[in-house]
């Protein structure tokens, strides 16, 4: 998900798959209850997961394909110039240029329209219905963290019958495909800058292989 941030359309399918794996959890959990000698201990996981506003989001999301209608109002891209030459030199900050389609991908913007001697700065945030006002990749990572607790929960109570719980390994140890960032990464993926390099305006660090570009 992190790396896809200024790729709407991949993003949201990575939202999407994001949304279906941890649901997952959950499911294959009360499939495997057998395995456990008392299950209550899930119902309280269950009772108290009521009542946290991410997990229920997750829970709620009646399909795995995210919209764009859902994202759509809580959603934006904040595109600013740095250093342009036009702009009065007694500006503390180049002006934001202003707030464009977030359903357009960063390259869109980088690569359409004139070229430029000055660098822009693209500032995004995905927030969802359903979670008014959460930032997508702090939520996820906040439903991934408790998800892992409860699988580690499991584990814990399974001791040596782990082996019977091939689909839920823990988490550490194996690398995430759903790529969250902690918390400090968060900006990291949130924000897109640009070096002119060659009389040309690239992305710098640019995650490798986003999306081929003529
Ligand atoms: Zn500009
Ligand atoms: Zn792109």
């Amino acid at each position: 998900m992190a790396r896809n941030y200024h790729e709407p359309d991949p993003f949201r399918y990575s939202l999407g798959a994001f949304i279906q794996a941890g649901r997952s959890v959950s499911y294959l959990l009360q499939k495997e209850q057998a395995a456990f000698d008392n299950f209550g201990w899930y119902q309280s996981w269950v009772d108290e997961a009521k009542k946290d506003p991410v997990l229920c989001w997750l829970n709620d999301a009646r399909t795995d394909v995210v919209h764009r209608q859902a994202l759509q109002p809580h959603s934006w891209l904040e595109m600013r110039c740095v250093g342009n030459p036009r702009q009065p030199v007694d500006d503390e900050e180049d002006g934001p240029i202003g707030t464009k389609d977030p359903f357009m991908c960063t390259h869109y913007y980088m690569f359409t329209g004139p070229s430029t001697d000055h660098t822009h700065e693209f500032t995004r945030l995905w927030g969802i219905e359903g979670l008014k006002d959460r930032e997508l990749l702090e939520a996820c990572a906040d439903a991934y963290d408790r998800l892992a607790q409860l699988v580690q929960e499991a584990h814990r109570r399974l001791g040596d019958r782990m082996a019977t719980f091939e689909g839920m390994r823990p988490y550490s140890g194996e690398k995430s495909a759903r790529d969250l960032p902690c918390m400090q990464d968060i900006m990291k993926h949130r924000v897109a800058r640009t070096v002119i390099r060659d009389g040309k305006e690239v992305w710098e660090g640019e995650p490798p292989g986003l999306h081929d570009q003529k």
